[in-house]
């Protein structure tokens, strides 16, 4: 009975502090490559996002985030864990995720946190540590996603961006307990690959050109040879579904109606013009884009309506609001999409914070930061000791206002997932504030950039005498990077067990 008793007192106790103290709530919204050049307050010349902007007029806008390993499920098990996808097993998009292995949100739930789950989860196996969870199933379709539950799998039709909005608000307003803080995870699908738009921006962007990016017609010289090999240019490798010269498969019969008004004049006027060349990669961007755009309009939108509730509710005053995306993206940078790269557009990723009445609004924030913090920091925000072996700095003092002098100097990134989709060689690599040294370890190639002088990176100095002692002092750098968060020598053998256990 003594047994019982202790064990139930130390279940409520926490709870009564967490009441007590009043612990801030966490909404985490998280977005499927948005990259920074899409977001209006990181300067976009080619959208506005207002409501995501709210987030750095009324918060913090960090500069320089980046993630670890560029690519979905890896990105969201190192969220989750706070740990590098060598030490999470989640290398590529390709493994069943670790459910068993610590997390935030269990360390959340264990101390007196709901947490709840809404969205894309990408990570095969059933979410733990969720009070409540309803996920798509995989990537899950734009229109019309079948949703899973911990009780069952339902069709729901409509707009999957506006569905998962509507989830998150339908939790917010009836599903939670008002009397216990929470951490809320909306997580949009969008805007991954291919890009549907939603009904009510299928013609936002008619009639007006979007900009190109600077290097949209790279031609990958003065770099080595991976470069040039991978298959993600909008010049060859979009296919007549991405550039929705075929309509989607799975539309009702009125989005049907809807997509045909839309996109049949449009690619009429496209067949009628016979484009080629150069011509022809101008109008592949420019439908790329819109449509990418589009879709963000979406997420926008939502993000808004969220906010909204949080304003109408009151709960915005004591909830720290959170936007990022699990990397960053090629808006055609280097004539690409996709992303997987160490360099710049995929390495980052946004991330904007609001903490009411201890973040100062508007204010920016240039120091490394990386989705392994992410954790700690939810952690720390909330009042829980993050576990030794996560890996991450709590980004709470910055949040603050303060300026930490121990700080770290730079970041390592490692990829992983070749042979692959769009054949990006495996990579690893150090980034400090002024340079990058990258090493693609399959064929023993290093390049370097110096981030100042080459902000677009079309121009690897490793092999100019000029850098030698940089390149040294990077390739120690990234030595003792790599023995800090215990990378194994060769990896391979990581990737050959996930094979393995794959097949299991
Ligand atoms: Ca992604």
């Amino acid at each position: 009975m003594k047994i019982k008793l202790s064990i139930l007192f130390s279940s409520l106790l926490p709870l009564t502090i967490i009441a007590e103290e009043n612990y801030p709530n966490i909404l985490f919204l998280f977005a499927d490559d948005h990259a920074y050049q899409a977001i209006s307050a990181y300067g976009s010349n080619r959208n506005n996002t207002p409501n995501i902007d709210r987030l750095a007029k009324e918060g913090m806008l960090f500069e320089r985030a980046f993630v670890t390993n560029s690519i979905c499920a890896p990105s969201r098990a190192v969220i989750l864990t706070g740990k590098h996808s060598h030490l999470n097993g989640q290398l590529t998009n390709r493994e069943r995720f670790d459910g068993e292995q610590q997390t935030f949100p269990k360390l959340l739930q264990k101390n007196g946190y709901q947490t709840a789950l809404v969205g894309k989860w990408h990570l095969k196996s059933d979410p733990t540590g969720f009070d409540f969870w309803q996920i798509l199933l995989g990537q899950g379709p734009y229109y019309n996603p079948p949703m899973k539950t911990s009780k069952s799998v339902d069709k729901i039709t409509g707009y999957t961006t506006d569905i998962i909005t509507e989830v998150t608000l339908d939790w917010l307003r009836h599903k939670r307990d008002p009397d216990q803080p929470f951490v809320l995870m909306c997580q949009h699908k969008a805007p991954h690959r291919n890009w549907q738009p939603g009904p009510q921006y299928l013609n936002k962007y008619d009639g007006v050109v979007i900009p190109e990016p600077h290097t949209l017609r790279d031609d990958y010289q003065n770099r080595l040879v991976p470069a040039s090999t991978q298959s993600m240019t909008i010049d060859r490798h979009l296919t007549n579904n991405d550039l929705k010269l075929n309509p989607p498969r799975n539309l009702t019969t009125e989005q049907k109606s809807a997509w045909d008004a839309a996109y049949g004049p449009k690619n009429k006027a496209f067949e009628d013009a016979g484009l080629s060349g150069d011509a022809l990669l101008k109008w592949k961007y420019q439908r790329y884009a819109k449509d990418y755009l589009r879709c963000i309009d979406s997420v926008d939108e939502g993000v808004g309506r969220i906010l909204d509730y949080l304003d109408e509710s009151g709960l915005a005053d004591n909830t720290v609001v959170v936007y990022s995306s699990d990397q960053g993206w090629y808006l055609g940078e280097h004539g690409w999409f996709d992303k997987r790269w160490m360099y710049e557009e995929s390495f980052r990723t946004p991330l904007l914070v609001r903490w009411p009445g201890i973040t100062k609004p508007g204010s920016k924030n240039s120091k490394l930061v990386q989705n392994l913090d992410y954790a700690e920091t939810f952690l720390d925000i909330c009042g829980v000791q993050a576990p030794p072996e996560m890996q991450g700095q709590s980004i709470v003092p910055l949040l603050k206002g303060k300026n930490p002098k121990r700080w770290r100097k730079s970041l390592y990134y490692q990829y992983y997932e070749f042979p692959g989709g769009h054949s990006v060689r495996r990579h690893y690599g150090v980034r400090t504030e002024t340079h990058k040294l990258i090493y693609f370890y399959m064929l023993d190639g290093w390049e370097l950039y110096d981030l100042v002088k080459d902000p677009h990176e079309l121009h690897s100095v490793y092999d100019d005498p000029d850098y030698a002692r940089i390149s040294e002092e990077l390739k120690a750098e990234l030595n003792r990077l790599r023995s800090l968060y215990q990378v194994p020598k060769d990896t391979r053998p990581l990737i050959q067990k996930a094979k393995k256990k794959k097949t299991d």
